[in-house]
């Protein structure tokens, strides 16, 4: 089934309201593939019924990016246009509110040089480091949510038809956003209380370390002293309440990124940039991949471990209950944000200082030495299962039982 007008519309309200809650006089900026146009135009049109000044709207185009990825010459990928990096700047400064469609097509850059993907990649994170880190920051609202494309449908339900590929999509999608509620705003008032909920409790136990075990895992991860747990609605630097994720399942944390040990399983396909990297694993020591291995993928892989020391290690660890409504779907969407919000996971790369007591205020020093890991990266890997054991230790010792069999045990 192909979204309603009025599901579209509840989506893009949606957006405003609740993903980035769109303040008067704001300056709003959306990012989006040009296949999601009908999206853009309605949240163009909720933002200015919200009170927005002026929409800023930059389409991007994949095919565009895979003809440069083959035709233009190695340089084209050793620099950035940095008038766009200084006004994504300028924006945050404005205080904008920051719109994002991501619908990757996981296939894109099969047969291009994966050097050349990671060159690329790390000038853009460098040039846009700035920008990234307002966001990571929560200093800016931001969300970010997906349109069902064609290329996206047919990686996902490669056994049918495109068309039909595209409607099965999107009944996923407008499941997971609520958007085919009679109330959606409401349904996520309610959702962002329940994991606000979790968030709390996890919060109140102050655990020192969390042990996984599952099948091909065993690993060890220490948090900081003042790591906090988030989850569903943040709060920017203004006090205003926005969801970056939408669809979101996780409440998550940052690991101390020295204190992580042991081995990792990867349980999803991951699409990093274009690529696929699929049934890999990971072994840390002291918070470094010191081993790694992948089925499928494997350069791609070493490249983002190679991006920087950082990215060698963690900075997220989050939590989704192997019972919850996407992991439920029973289907691999090889879009992360879809993905992460129906398994565990960690990522690597850029701990968010909102994750530390006091984190925003720190410098860039401040955060490494509390354990807040720093990387030009931050790519989320799947982990959970529904055999996977999770144990939180108190501080003082004790073991408690957080996940079993996959799901909350507290
Ligand atoms: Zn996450
Ligand atoms: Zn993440």
């Amino acid at each position: 089934m192909y979204p309603t007008q009025q599901q579209l519309e509840n989506y893009a309200s949606l957006a405003v309201n609740v993903g980035v809650s769109v303040q008067k006089g704001q300056t709003v900026v959306v990012m989006a593939p040009i296949s999601s146009a009908p999206l853009v135009r309605l949240i163009a049109l909720k933002a200015y019924e919200a009170g927005a000044k002026n929409v800023h709207v930059e389409y991007n185009d994949e095919e565009l990016s895979l003809i440069k990825y083959k035709n233009a010459p190695e340089e084209a990928f050793t620099e950035y246009p940095m008038w766009r990096a200084q006004a994504w700047e300028q924006f945050v400064e404005q205080g904008a509110a920051f719109i994002q469609i991501y619908s990757p097509n996981p296939d894109l850059l099969n047969g291009v040089d994966p050097a050349r993907v990671a060159t690329a990649s790390k000038v853009a994170s460098t040039a846009l480091s700035g920008y990234r880190g307002s966001l990571m920051n929560h200093t800016n609202a931001w969300t970010l949510i997906s349109y069902a494309t064609p290329e996206w449908a047919a990686k996902v339900f490669p056994e049918v038809s495109a068309e039909e590929a595209v409607q099965k999509l999107w009944e996923r999608i407008i499941d997971a956003t609520r958007i085919g509620l009679e109330h959606p705003i409401q349904a996520w008032k309610e959702h962002n209380a329940k994991l606000l909920q979790m968030v709390e409790l996890l919060n109140g136990k102050r655990y020192k370390q969390l042990k996984y075990t599952a099948q091909g895992t065993d690993l060890t991860i220490e948090l900081p002293e003042n790591h906090i747990w988030l989850g569903g609605a943040k709060a920017n630097s203004k006090g205003v309440l926005f969801n970056p994720n939408m669809p979101t399942e996780e409440v998550f944390t940052m690991p101390l990124k020295d204190g992580v040990n042991g081995t990792v399983r990867s349980t999803k396909p991951l699409n990093y940039n274009g690529q696929v990297i699929n049934g890999f694993s990971l072994t840390f020591k002291d918070g470094k991949v010191v081993d790694y291995f992948a089925e499928q993928g494997y350069e791609a892989l070493s490249n983002l471990l190679n991006t920087d020391d950082g990215a060698r290690q963690l900075g997220e660890v989050a939590l989704v209950p192997h019972d919850s409504p996407i992991s439920n779907s029973n289907v691999t969407f090889f879009n992360t944000l879809y993905d992460e919000n129906a398994s565990c996971h960690l990522a690597l790369g850029q701990a968010y200082p909102v994750n530390l007591k006091g984190g925003t205020g720190m410098s860039p020093e401040e955060l490494l030495s509390h354990g807040a890991n720093r990387s030009l990266v931050h790519e989320d890997f799947m982990i959970g299962s529904p055999d996977m054991s999770i144990d939180g230790i108190t501080p003082d010792g004790k073991s408690e039982a957080i996940f079993r069999s996959g799901n909350w045990a507290i």
